[in-house]
């Protein structure tokens, strides 16, 4: 069942002195199996939205549909909290300072102990968590957290989220303080728990080259507002409010945009380097150059220079397009 949220209004310290607005009237359906990114520039409340789906913030204003587990600022029904946080997990900014326990195997075993299961069921779960991570249970089960090295401790700690198969897995910016390598293996491994576990994820980003390379769907969200919720390559042609809004547009959009501002129309559909390593390809294809010359074989040979097409000029660089780039 989709998550529907209708008109989610916050306000932190509400009706004191400091009160400060953090949502205000967001409407929003994620339906399953999406892989969303949520984007928007520091205090735009994100944290607070997704925070409300799994019942850490208490609903003020308006109302959440969790697979049919309803929030509202009703103090009567009251919403089943345990059912929720099953369907729902949550992943925090650096999930490594979440291990608190004494090894890893019980670290990650505590959530389903707090469920009610016996210590070998939650032990055996966690085990199987620690595979579905990447971490083999028999090396790592009996050391303490803090010997992990530090892509270990993110994986242990996401384990200790996954261990209960929650259909629902929500991410609060898990690649920050990582390196590139680092990033693209733990993203990696939520498209994996996707297929796995959780069929449902939803990802905070501050990085628009990574999350349109997994995403499915983009919002962006401003001044406790959606400011956008647009498939994604229409989202892009709002660039400038984008920027405005504090967001860098991708890479390959602005290759896109400045290689159109050059004449040389990509069409659309460009949201990622994917899509436009596609575009740049089918160009070529258009112009007659077939893919695996253009790959190095015949590149700058007799052939291309024949043809005209593809030809390197006396400077060495291409005319693939016929533009003179
Ligand atoms: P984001 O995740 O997009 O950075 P947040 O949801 O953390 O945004 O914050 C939204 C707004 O609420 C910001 O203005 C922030 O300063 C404020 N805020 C967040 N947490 C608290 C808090 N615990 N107490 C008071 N204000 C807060």
């Amino acid at each position: 069942m989709p998550i529907v949220v209708k008109d989610l209004s916050f306000a932190y310290g509400k009706g004191t002195p400091f009160e400060k607005k953090a949502l205000d009237g967001v409407s929003l359906t994620i339906e399953d199996g999406e892989f969303l990114g949520i984007m928007g520039h520091t205090g735009s409340g994100k944290s607070t939205f997704i925070q409300h789906l799994n019942g850490l913030v208490k609903v003020q204003s308006g109302e959440i549909d969790v697979n049919g587990i309803k929030l509202t600022s009703a103090k009567r029904p009251k919403p089943d909290l345990k059912a929720l946080r099953a369907a729902v997990g949550m992943v925090f900014q650096y999930p490594e300072y979440q291990l608190f326990d004494d090894t890893v195997i019980k670290d990650v075993a505590f959530g389903p102990k707090n469920m009610g299961f016996k210590k070998e069921e939650a032990e055996e779960m966690a085990r199987q968590a620690l595979r579905l991570v990447g971490l083999d249970p028999d090396e790592v089960g009996q050391k303490a957290p803090f010997e992990l090295s530090g892509g270990q401790k993110r994986r242990a700690a996401i384990a200790g989220v996954i261990v209960m198969k929650p259909k629902i897995l929500v991410l609060d910016e898990p690649t920050a303080g990582l390196d590139p390598y680092g990033k693209e293996q733990i993203l990696d491994l939520v498209l994996r728990l996707k297929e796995e576990c959780s069929p449902t994820v939803i990802v905070i980003s501050h990085d628009m080259d990574e999350i349109t390379r997994y995403a499915s769907r983009l919002v962006v969200f401003g001044e406790g507002k959606v400011a956008f919720d647009l498939p994604m390559e229409q989202l892009f042609e709002h660039g400038r409010e984008l920027e405005e809004l504090g967001l860098e547009i991708p890479t390959a959009v602005r290759l896109a945009t400045a290689l159109k501002a050059r004449g040389i129309d990509l069409g659309s559909g460009i949201v990622n380097m994917d899509t436009f390593t596609a575009a740049v390809l089918k160009k070529f294809a258009e112009k007659g150059v077939p893919v695996k010359e253009f790959c190095g074989i015949d590149w700058f040979g007799e052939r291309s220079k024949k043809s005209g097409i593809g030809a390197a000029d006396d400077n060495g660089s291409a005319d693939i397009f016929g533009e003179g780039i």
